[in-house]
């Protein structure tokens, strides 16, 4: 294991391994197959990029993601490191090249699509090389029942046959048993050895707030918290997505937008656009997102609700790749749940997979209406149960809400529906239970029920709080035909017979949470000193991107750019300790470094 330490202080410039890396890097060195569960950032890619250097031959690499495979290659020209892809964006002279060089031994890694992998001429070209490893990145691909699923990875089975002695190591970011057991069958893992990390991501800070009106309140936090920042914001519909982005480009907001409906080419220019520039906000709906392996993207803000806590954790795990400080934010609120509950309701499916999809909503939905710490609400539910103690960087955890009874309050809200005959949405319930005497309440005589004016002591936003969670905790259901009419479910009749009570939960007045401890890199922005090196190294670091036509993260990290401002090296020998400076990169740029960093 010396060795690959050596491996990542020299190439890759880390100080030291993270969780199960070196124990992976050990197991697949040693020539043994595995499966590696870790969470997205969680640093996959060295568990099998160290192994490739260590062994003889060339690791083969495969992977469903040809911007995800340029990136990899790109970043490890970057570090010096010989590698190479095969895949559909290559001319026929251009992969003929590639295999050429394979063949004479130039590649430490090859990254190849599944499909050119499974030609008899790959298969070939295979036998005649000494190979070191067979890596399988994102493997639930071979999963029928996931949503990312590639009908080549299941033939991949045939790489074991045909090379028995090249051990494997199969990687995926997707944390459930079944699919964990589809894995190691389709790909006949049997003996191989397991290793789970943990799927806590402590850099991203967890926030959900209520939903009043949603684009603003994102303006307000993007303005209060990343200004500048790289951000992506998920939206439901594809309508929604180019409104969200025009409106928030007009607010001043580099935003920009991606969906399914948009044409090919804009699709690539915009993703290609959010890669290389610095601070781009992509609205976008989950079409976006999968393959996407920027470090550096600050936030990730849902305008709408996820449909699960899959869903959610996946999407927001985009963010904070670098391990740098990073937020999850979400608004959501009644029009959410209404509109997640419909679709589910009026979807096709049969009623057992609605009965999934029903339990899955609620899960989310007790997340959102949590009165204690979110992640370990998370990290329980992907059976982390080891995880007991508040995290201290979630909303909840920095900014308790306050739970009352709201008993009496439930009692008024259901009551209102029954008298006005479960056929009103919340706005109007809660026009009869204020007392306001609207075109509407006097239209259906509203102003004469028994329910009239007793809730004048609850603002408006509250009473939208109270429904919100009377239709979360499911007192409250609405119509099929997607009027926004709520109805009494079975559960409120013990509730209006007084038999059970009910807590809720009180958004704090104040929804920022930047109060909690400061994101590490808030220094630099009070600093003018360091501010000025800091944009100094970054505009440094964009023409370097220019030239080599990279994304600036492949240059440097944040990381080691903030770690370059704190201590300032002013030899080679500092800089060299530098986490993220290897010796190529030390060769390449350490005197341009070195000049900027001068007497500061
Ligand atoms: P994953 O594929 O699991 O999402 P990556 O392999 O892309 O994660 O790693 C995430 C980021 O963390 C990368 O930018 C990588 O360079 C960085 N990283 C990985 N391992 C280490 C380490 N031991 N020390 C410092 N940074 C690391
Ligand atoms: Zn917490």
């Amino acid at each position: 294991m010396r060795r690959a330490l050596d491996i990542l202080k020299d190439i890759f410039g880390y100080a030291a391994f993270r969780g199960l890396q070196a124990k992976v890097i050990s197991h697949v060195a040693g020539g043994q197959d595995c499966l590696v569960l870790m969470p997205t950032g969680g640093g996959k890619s060295l568990c099998y990029q160290i192994p490739a250097l260590m062994r003889e031959g060339v690791a083969v690499v495969v992977s469903p993601l040809i911007a995800l495979m340029h990136n990899q290659v790109a970043a490890l020209h970057e570090i010096g490191v010989r590698a190479a892809f095969l895949n559909s964006s290559l001319s026929q002279a251009e992969a003929a090249a590639v295999e050429g060089d394979l063949l004479t031994g130039k590649y430490d890694l090859l990254y190849v699509a599944p499909e050119r992998l499974l030609t008899p001429r790959f298969l070939d070209l295979m036998a005649r090389t000494p190979l070191a490893l067979f890596a399988i990145d994102e493997a639930h691909c071979v999963s029928q029942w996931g949503h990312d699923f590639r009908p080549e990875y299941i033939k991949l089975s045939i790489l074991h046959e045909s090379f028995p002695s090249v051990p494997r190591i199969a990687l995926t970011a997707t944390a459930d048993t079944v699919t964990r057991k589809e894995i190691v069958e389709r790909l006949g893992l049997d003996g191989a050895k397991l290793f789970i990390s943990s799927f806590d991501r402590p850099n991203i800070r967890y926030q959900i707030i209520d939903k009043t009106n949603g684009k603003s309140q994102l303006l307000d936090f993007i303005c209060a918290e990343h200004e500048g920042d790289a951000g992506i914001v998920y939206c439901l519909s594809r309508k929604k997505v180019e409104e969200t982005a025009a409106w928030l480009k007009n607010k001043g907001v580099c935003a920009i937008p991606y969906h399914a409906g948009m044409s090919a080419q804009i699709r690539r220019d915009n993703q290609e656009r959010f890669l290389r520039e610095e601070g781009i906000v992509m609205v976008a709906t989950i079409a976006f997102g999968m393959g996407i392996d920027k470090p550096d993207v600050r936030f990730v803000a849902h305008l709408d609700l996820p449909k699960s806590i899959e869903g959610y954790y996946q999407e927001t795990g985009r963010a904070g790749r670098d391990g740098q400080a990073a937020t999850a934010w979400m608004a959501y609120g009644l029009g959410d749940v209404v509109q997640q509950r419909r679709m589910i309701d009026n979807s096709e499916a049969l009623d057992k997979f609605k009965h999934v999809a029903a339990t899955k909503l609620d899960a989310l939905l007790a997340l959102c209406e949590a009165t204690t710490c979110r992640r370990l609400r998370l990290l329980h539910y992907f059976d982390e149960t080891a995880a007991d103690i508040a995290c201290g960087n979630c909303d909840v955890c920095l900014n308790p809400p306050v739970v009352w009874d709201g008993t009496v309050v439930a009692q008024k809200a259901l009551s209102c529906a029954y008298r006005t005959g479960q056929r009103f949405g919340a706005g109007h319930l809660i026009d009869v239970l204020r007392g306001n005497k609207t075109e509407r309440v006097r239209q259906w005589g509203h102003e004469k029920v028994s329910t009239f004016g007793i809730g004048k002591d609850l603002e408006g936003n509250t009473w939208r709080a109270v429904f919100r969670q009377l239709v979360a905790l499911g007192f409250f259901i609405s119509d099929s035909e997607g009027h926004g009419s709520l109805l009494l479910a079975e559960s409120s009749r013990a509730v209006l017979k007084g038999q059970q009570t009910i807590l809720l939960r009180q958004q704090p007045e104040f929804q920022r949470v930047s109060k909690g401890p400061p994101h590490q890199d808030d220094s630099l922005t009070l600093d003018p000193a360091a501010h000025d090196l800091w944009s100094r190294l970054r505009a440094w670091r964009t023409d370097i991107a220019k030239v080599h036509g990279v994304p600036a993260y492949v240059v440097f990290h944040d990381a080691t750019l903030k770690e370059l401002v704190r201590i300032c090296p002013q030899t080679e020998g500092e800089l060299r300790l530098v986490s993220g400076v290897g010796t190529y990169k030390m060769e390449r740029y350490g005197e341009d470094l070195i000049e900027i960093l001068r007497d500061n």
